[in-house]
């Protein structure tokens, strides 16, 4: 009874499947078709001190410009990207890409990379970041790598040599989207990161009575004792801005003050911010 429930469940689900199936791989063509086309666009993000409103760094957030389906959001092709591999490629262009283009910002600011979980996999990703290093000039200690649990789940000893291997170039490194995933405090004890990205999910309900600012508060305190910096993701209110400095989380990043935009915007952006600081208190 089981195995013909099992096999009506199958076909039910046959049609939908396919469709996609078929979904995915023609994203798939379009998106070796926009590397071809250069039709990727690499935009970023400011992420500022909470204390003093300053811009710290901006994050590299790739975008695709489709040309029948408009922007086409990361969350959508980058899943695809990592499934063909097609990432290894697109990964080191915006690595590329950025630090090129954080070579023109002033030298206080940062860059932060995404990397994916199958980059950080490869074995080539610590050889492509000394060569982007090199080929832009840009200083090591400007180049922040934003990673997911992801790549610390199973394969831990491997996972921490690389990290210590990046480590070594000079980079830092950041806990992206940290809570999200299968969160383990251990994770936090068994690598230094620099840096604790805290998801937009914590800082959403910050502000209501059962929200999440214990838990925000619980891991800026760890943070602090393990020399760790906490960056608030996806801050969009003033009063999540007030609350967030009061916790005594480092940083913020988060349409409140910009949303990620193309690099002509951004060299702007640092001109009238520095002009005219703080744009917001
Ligand atoms: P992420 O690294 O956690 O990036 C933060 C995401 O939150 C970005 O979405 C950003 O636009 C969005 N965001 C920032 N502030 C706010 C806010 O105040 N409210 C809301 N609702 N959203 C905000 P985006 O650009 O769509 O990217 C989604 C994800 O795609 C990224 O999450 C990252 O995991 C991935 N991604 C983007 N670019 C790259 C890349 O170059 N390489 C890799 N491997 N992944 C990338
Ligand atoms: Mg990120
Ligand atoms: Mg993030
Ligand atoms: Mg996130």
């Amino acid at each position: 009874a089981a195995k013909s429930a099992g096999r009506r469940t199958y076909r039910f689900f046959q049609p939908d499947m396919d469709a996609q199936v078929t979904a995915r791989r023609l994203l798939e063509l379009d998106l070796r078709q926009a590397i071809i086309d250069g039709a990727l666009e690499v935009y970023y993000q400011p992420c500022l001190g909470l204390q003093d409103n300053k811009i710290t760094g901006c994050e590299a957030l790739l975008r695709w410009r489709h040309p029948e389906r408009g922007m086409v959001s990361p969350a959508e092709f980058i899943p695809i990207a990592e499934e063909t591999g097609l990432i290894n490629q697109i990964g080191e262009w915006v690595l590329m890409t950025a630090c090129a283009e954080a070579t023109t910002w002033p030298d206080d600011i940062n860059l932060a990379v995404n990397v994916s979980p199958v980059q950080f996999k490869s074995g080539t990703l610590a050889l492509k970041i000394v060569s982007a290093l090199a080929e832009s000039g840009l200083a090591a200690n400007r180049l922040e790598l934003e990673i997911t649990e992801a790549v610390l789940i199973r394969d831990d000893e491997a996972a921490l040599a690389i990290l210590h291997q990046l480590r070594d170039i000079g980079v830092r490194i950041a806990l992206d989207d940290f809570g999200t995933g299968y969160s383990s405090l251990s994770y936090l004890q068994r690598f230094p990161f620099d840096k604790i990205k805290i998801d937009r999910c914590f800082i959403n309900d910050i502000e209501e009575p059962e929200g999440s600012s214990c838990i925000v508060q619980a891991v800026v305190n760890i943070a602090a004792a393990r020399d760790m910096t906490t960056t608030a993701e996806g801050v969009e209110t003033k009063q999540q801005q007030q609350l967030l400095r009061a916790l005594g989380c480092s940083e913020m990043q988060g349409y409140l003050f910009s949303p990620a935009k193309p690099a002509a915007e951004i060299r702007q952006l640092f001109f009238s911010h520095a002009k005219k600081s703080p744009v917001i208190a």
